[in-house]
Parts: structure tokens; C-alpha cells; sequence
């Protein structure tokens, strides 16, 4: 690793500060995918600036129609969490199912949702469950966040604060893993909201990250079943080929694991 500076800032304000004033600052939360970053030599980031002493930043509010999650929270926090069970078990049982013990004890959902990796599993849900991004400048719509791999609405030295998602009135998500990481190989959360509209991200597969499966939304509009996504396929050209899944088996997942979450709302299904 290269030679860099460790800041600890304990308010939003100072960690503002510090990244405005630093050349070629980065913002650190779990270190689960920045580290392994750095120690491969793809970044090189001169201050590392901690936002995991930022109380601001933590903390889990469930209301009547709403679950908020502070961006330094950890998965495996959100995992154990009886009132996100309660009120929207898929996103429990989603942040269960990213990576290992130590990566969830580590990682958290501000991490993850600002890095916007592919294969990540909480892009799914964030944009699936209508969620609202907060930040220490603004509001932003999941539909505005995401914007192609490893890319996001957020501007340089922008802090996620919180994540705010609409509580379903029910949801599912089913996720094929990559054996070796535990990464979505393609994975589905469906959610139909309390005003009847239905939601399907998919994430894992897409060469543009996540997305919206707007024609799985229209058949399930019409009838909420399984049966309905029955014959549905989805274009191989729009998903990612590589060594651990070519494009057309990654679009078959896509449709077996959009069935597979309708078959088991009100949880997850992980293979
Ligand atoms: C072995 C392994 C397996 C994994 N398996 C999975 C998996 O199955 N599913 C999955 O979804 N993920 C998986 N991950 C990734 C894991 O969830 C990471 O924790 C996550 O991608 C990044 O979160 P972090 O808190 O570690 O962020 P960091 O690595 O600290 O930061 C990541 C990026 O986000 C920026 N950032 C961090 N916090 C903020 C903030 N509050 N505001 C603005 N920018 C911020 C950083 O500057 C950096 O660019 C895996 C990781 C490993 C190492």
C-alpha cells in the first residue's frame, strides 16, 4: 500500500471539511472493498478520512411506512435487526446474505450502495423498495442514484447519511450466488408497494449495474404470480458475460430467480 494519512472526524461537518481540504482525499467506511482496492494499487488515496465515528451516520429508525438505516451501519447489524425483520424481511434476509461473517461484521449499506457495485446485493433493494437517498447536501430518488457501474448521483466529497426505504407491502428477493465470493451472480427483489406498484431490480447481471425489469413489473401488474413470468426472457445483450457466467446463462438466472422471488415474498430465497 502506498503512504497515506488516517483522519477520524466525529461530526459530518468535520469530515466535510477535511475531504474539501485534502488533495486526493476518500472517504473509508468498512475498508471491504476500498482496502483491497488500495493494497491492489488501483487507488492511492493521500487522507483516508473514517466516517465510522460520525453519529449521524448510525442508528435504525423503523416508522409505519418506513425502515431508515444510517450509512455506517453494518450488514450484519441490519441482519440482526427483530424491526427490519419485521417490517421488510427480504431486506433483512438480503443483508444476511452478502458475503461471510467478517465481511458483514465489516461492510457497511453506505459503503455499498456509494461504491454501486454490479454484483452488489443492496443496489437491488434500495431501488427496488423506492428508497430515498440522503446525503449531507440533498435528497436523491433511487431512480436518480444509480447511474451505470460503479457509478452514482453522488458528487466528489458528497456523504451518504442515510438510506430511507418505503416498507412494501410485500416483498421477496432471490439471489444465485457466486460460490467463491458470495456475490450475485443475478439476483432479484420484488416488491408490490402499498399503492399496488410493483418494483423488480435486478442486480449481478446487468452490464449497466442495476436495473429496473420494467416488463416483469407489467405481467406482474396484471397478475401477481409466478405464473405470470412464465415464457418471460430477458435480452442476453444486456447482461454482463465473463469467466464466472456467460450473458445467456446470466439472463436465464434473471428470469429463474424474478420466479423464484414471487414464489417466496415475505423472505429470501438463496442459492
Ligand atoms: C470477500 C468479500 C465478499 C463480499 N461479498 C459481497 C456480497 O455478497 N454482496 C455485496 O453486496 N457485497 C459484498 N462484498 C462487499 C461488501 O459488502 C463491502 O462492504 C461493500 O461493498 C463496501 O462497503 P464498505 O463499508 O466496506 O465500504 P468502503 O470499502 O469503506 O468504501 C467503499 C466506497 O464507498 C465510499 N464510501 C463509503 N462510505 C461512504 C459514505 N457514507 N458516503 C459516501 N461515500 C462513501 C468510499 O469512499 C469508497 O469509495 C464483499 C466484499 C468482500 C471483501
Amino acid at each position: 500500500m502506498y503512504a497515506t494519512t488516517y483522519h477520524k472526524p466525529k461530526t459530518l461537518a468535520e469530515a466535510v471539511k477535511l475531504y474539501t481540504n485534502s488533495d486526493e482525499p476518500s472517504y473509508l467506511s468498512g475498508g471491504h472493498t476500498l482496502i483491497p482496492t488500495l493494497k491492489s494499487r488501483l487507488a492511492a488515496p493521500a487522507h483516508l478520512i473514517d466516517v465510522r465515528n460520525i453519529p449521524e451516520l448510525f442508528g435504525i429508525e423503523v416508522t409505519a411506512d418506513k425502515v431508515i438505516i444510517g450509512s455506517a451501519t453494518k450488514h450484519a447489524v441490519v441482519a440482526a435487526s427483530g424491526e427490519i425483520k419485521a417490517a421488510i424481511p427480504a431486506l433483512s434476509g438480503l443483508a444476511g446474505s452478502i458475503g461471510d461473517v467478517q465481511v458483514r461484521h465489516m461492510g457497511t449499506i453506505g459503503g455499498s450502495t456509494a461504491n454501486n457495485d454490479p454484483a452488489a446485493d443492496y443496489p437491488a433493494a434500495v431501488l427496488s423498495l423506492d428508497a430515498t437517498l440522503h446525503t449531507d447536501r440533498r435528497e436523491i430518488p433511487a431512480e436518480d442514484y444509480f447511474q451505470g457501474l460503479y457509478t452514482t448521483a453522488l458528487e466528489p466529497g458528497e456523504i451518504l447519511v442515510r438510506v430511507e426505504f418505503k416498507t412494501p407491502e410485500i416483498a421477496g428477493y432471490a439471489k444465485f450466488r457466486n460460490p467463491a465470493s458470495r456475490y450475485s451472480m443475478a439476483a432479484s427483489f420484488v416488491a408490490r408497494h402499498r399503492d399496488g406498484h410493483i418494483r423488480v431490480a435486478i442486480t449481478g447481471a446487468g452490464n449497466e449495474g442495476v436495473f429496473r425489469w420494467t416488463e416483469a413489473e407489467e405481467l406482474l401488474t396484471v397478475n401477481f404470480s409466478a405464473e405470470a413470468l412464465e415464457g418471460l426472457t430477458i435480452d442476453p445483450s444486456r447482461m454482463m458475460g465473463d469467466m464466472h457466467a456467460p450473458a445467456d446463462y446470466r439472463a436465464h438466472l434473471v428470469a429463474v430467480m424474478t420466479r423464484r422471488a414471487v414464489q417466496n415474498l415475505g423472505g429470501t430465497h438463496i442459492l
